[in-house]
């Protein structure tokens, strides 16, 4: 049973009721004050896609916590202690951060407190395992994937966390300003947004349990089906959580739900890399020394979807105009930029951060460095995807390229992916390719070669 104090819930990635260890620890010590601070060093750069994303989650969140979250803009180093003060709150709970920033705010937030007097509490992560936990036999953590996956198996995760007994919800009023800036945020959202809130992630899940899992190893390269449990908006704030994604699938067998978990643990292995190397962010992982080219025309056709290229161009306006792309097409417009168009990583990966409704630091950093050859994968420069053969591959039918690329919907099946040996393929003003992918994929080759042999030789 609670006791008679009164906690701070900090609620950050982790914008749920159920399955909520850090909740259960508050409401372990008082009653419970959920708070959300709007921190401009946060929400700003987010972009304006993720913001109504937030948005709209932080509604549904008021919802979940009957109407008493209690919202606050500005920085949460002045924010936290002041509602502590303010509320008499003896603790603050959270759920633990591990990405740069957040971390270093978080230390910077516990020693204020810690100098009023106020006790600083983390329960859990918004991984199954929280990074750091994973580690070799020397104790450090995994570069490869493979292996981080079997030790992360073999760590295991606790049990879903119950609703707390007893909980007491307190209601403190908000700052007017922020359900302002979130109703301004729902109203500048430039896509369509999923149904918000846990709810919402659950039913998805249900649905996606009960008619989706058991094809998904088939299917989840597939763009033009609905082969993939759409749930990475869901997972990116903590909406639900991993754990309870693999609760509902342990003992469960087959192909799909072995995959599910496995595509589960390289969002956890990208967080525990990034724990590991928060200078990846910005900097090779696995430097290639490579000269790459200045990002300009040919950039701004890539973000714009007109490369020339219908899988690439599908999978970028398909970006544009729901803040969502299927994997396998993230990985071939990613390629496309690294090794046909020469531009580094991080420009990519910048914009997709701008645009992605999921847009996770760690996936999206480590998915470009991967990607690009200079992250995790053991054999990484060589792999050059060819934009046609993938489109063809995992696009048979062209649909999906038709439905991403109206100047195409003219051409049946899978000749949309090669309007060139179309008669009347850039009769609805398609453009041209903008490059030769065969040379291209000689002169990134080119390019890795003199690097290895500049740096072997000096
Ligand atoms: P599902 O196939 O249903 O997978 C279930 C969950 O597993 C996903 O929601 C996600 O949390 C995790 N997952 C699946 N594949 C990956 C993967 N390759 N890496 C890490 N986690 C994975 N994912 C993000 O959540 N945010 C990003 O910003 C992001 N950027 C990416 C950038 C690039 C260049 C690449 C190649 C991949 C990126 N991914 C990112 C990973 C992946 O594309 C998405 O997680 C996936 O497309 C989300 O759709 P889904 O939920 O239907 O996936």
């Amino acid at each position: 049973m609670p006791t008679t104090g009164r906690t701070l819930l900090w609620l950050r990635r982790d914008l749920r009721r159920a399955d909520h260890p850090a909740l259960a620890a508050a409401a372990a010590s008082g009653s419970v004050v959920p708070v959300f601070v709007l921190d401009p060093a946060f929400v700003e750069p987010a972009g304006p896609v993720r913001r109504g994303w937030l948005a709209a989650t932080l509604r549904a969140l008021d919802a979940g916590y009957d109407g008493r979250l209690c919202l606050r803009t500005g920085d949460p180093r002045a924010i936290i202690p002041a509602l502590a003060a303010e509320t008499g709150a003896t603790e603050v709970h959270v759920s633990g951060e591990t990405e740069p920033d957040g971390a270093a705010r978080d230390t910077a937030v516990r020693s204020l407190l810690a100098a009023a007097g106020v006790g600083w509490v983390e329960t859990g992560s918004t991984y199954a395992v929280t990074p750091g936990r994973v580690v070799n036999s020397s104790g450090d953590g995994f570069g490869v994937f493979t292996p981080f996956l079997r030790a992360w198996r073999a760590h295991g995760w606790r049990a879903p966390a119950g609703e707390p007994d007893g909980l007491e919800l307190v209601e403190v009023p908000s700052d007017p300003r922020g359900w302002a800036l979130v109703d301004e945020a729902l109203a500048a959202c430039p896509v369509p947004l999923p149904p918000a809130g846990e709810d919402a992630a659950l039913a998805r899940w249900a649905a996606f349990l009960a008619d989706g899992i058991d094809r998904y190893a088939d299917d989840r390269d597939r763009p033009d089906l609905a082969g993939t449990s759409g749930l990475s908006p869901y997972l990116k704030f903590g909406i639900v959580h991993p754990r309870t994604l693999l609760a509902h699938l342990a003992g469960r067998r087959g192909a799909g739900a072995e995959r599910f978990v496995a595509e589960l643990a390289w969002r956890e292995f990208y967080a525990d890399v990034l724990h590991h190397r928060p200078d990846s962010l910005t900097a090779d992982l696995h430097p290639l020394h490579l000269p790459y080219d200045e990002p300009g025309a040919g950039f701004d056709a890539w973000r714009e979807g007109r490369t020339g290229y219908p899988f690439v161009d599908a999978g970028m306006r398909q970006l544009v105009a729901t803040g969502w792309m299927h994997n396998r097409v993230r990985m071939v417009t990613a390629s496309f930029l690294a090794k046909d168009l020469h531009v580094w990583w991080p420009h990519g990966a910048a914009h997709f951060l701008d645009l992605l409704i999921d847009g996770d630091l760690a996936s999206n950093t480590h998915g470009w460095q991967w990607v690009a050859g200079t992250g995790t994968d053991a054999a990484p420069y060589f792999r050059v995807f060819n934009p046609v053969l993938q489109g063809e591959r995992f696009d048979p039918s062209g649909d999906y390229v038709r439905r991403w690329v109206p100047e195409l919907r003219h051409l049946p099946g899978a000749t949309a992916h090669r309007p060139w040996e179309a008669a009347d393929g850039y009769a609805h003003g398609y453009p041209e390719r903008l490059v030769d992918h065969a040379e291209e994929r000689r002169d990134a080759l080119a390019r890795y070669r003199q690097a290895r042999a500049d740096t072997l030789g000096a």
